[in-house]
C-alpha cells in the first residue's frame, strides 16, 4: 500500500508547502538490485527512504512513500504514485565492475536538473564522495527508468555499492544524509511550480 504521511511537524516560520512530494525505494523483495560487500541495494534503498520520510515529516513536509520497513511497492505502482506527485525521488545505489567507480549521480528529465543537481551536490558534500552530476535517463545501468519516463521522477544513484569507500561513508553518514536530502526536497516543495504549472 502507498503510505501517505499527513501528520507532520508544524514549522510556522517556513513558507507553506506548494508542491506534492513522493519518495520511493528502488527494487523490491523479488528484485534485490546490486549486491556487494554483504549489502543488498534494495535493503539500503528501503532504509534510506524511511530515514528521508522521517526527516521530511520533521521538517513539516507531507508526502507519499511506496511503503515502510519491508514494504516496497512494485515499480508499476511506484510509477503511478510518482506521476501524481510534483516532486518524486527514487533511491538506488550504483554498481560497477571496477571497485574504483565512486560517487553520486541522478537520472531525470532535463527539466528536473535543478533539483537533481542539488540532490547530487548534497550527497557529495555530506558523504565526501565525487559528484558525477545530473544526467539524462538513458545514461544509467538500470532498466527501471519508467520512474523517469512515466513517473516524471528523479532516480538518485546515491553512491557505488561496489566501492568499499563509498559504502563506508554512507553507513557512517546516512542519518545526516537523510536530514540534508530532506532539507533540499523541502525547500523545493515550498517553491511555487510543479507539474500542474509547467
Ligand atoms: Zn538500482
Amino acid at each position: 500500500m502507498a503510505r501517505w504521511i499527513d501528520e507532520v511537524a508544524a514549522i510556522p516560520a517556513a513558507p507553506p508547502q506548494q508542491q506534492t512530494v513522493m519518495v520511493s525505494a528502488g527494487h523490491s523483495s523479488t528484485d534485490p538490485g546490486a549486491v556487494a560487500h554483504g549489502c543488498v541495494e534494495a535493503d539500503i534503498a528501503v532504509a534510506l527512504r524511511d530515514l528521508i520520510s522521517d526527516a521530511l515529516a520533521a521538517q513539516g513536509i507531507k508526502h507519499a512513500t511506496d511503503g515502510r520497513g519491508d514494504e516496497n511497492l512494485p515499480l508499476g505502482q511506484a510509477v503511478k504514485l510518482a506521476a501524481q506527485a510534483d516532486i518524486a525521488v527514487e533511491i538506488h545505489c550504483n554498481a560497477a565492475a571496477s571497485s574504483q567507480a565512486s560517487g553520486v549521480e541522478t537520472l531525470s528529465h532535463e527539466s528536473d536538473y535543478p533539483l537533481a543537481g542539488a540532490l547530487c551536490a548534497t550527497v557529495a558534500d555530506v558523504l565526501g564522495i565525487p559528484n558525477r552530476g545530473a544526467k539524462p535517463e538513458n545514461s544509467g545501468q538500470h532498466h527501471r527508468l519508467a520512474f523517469v519516463s512515466d513517473g516524471g521522477g528523479i532516480i538518485l544513484e546515491t553512491f557505488f555499492l561496489t566501492s568499499k569507500r563509498d559504502l563506508a561513508s554512507y553507513l557512517a553518514g546516512r542519518r545526516s544524509l537523510a536530514d540534508e536530502l530532506a532539507r533540499v526536497i523541502a525547500s523545493a516543495a515550498r517553491q511555487p511550480g510543479g507539474k500542474a504549472a509547467s
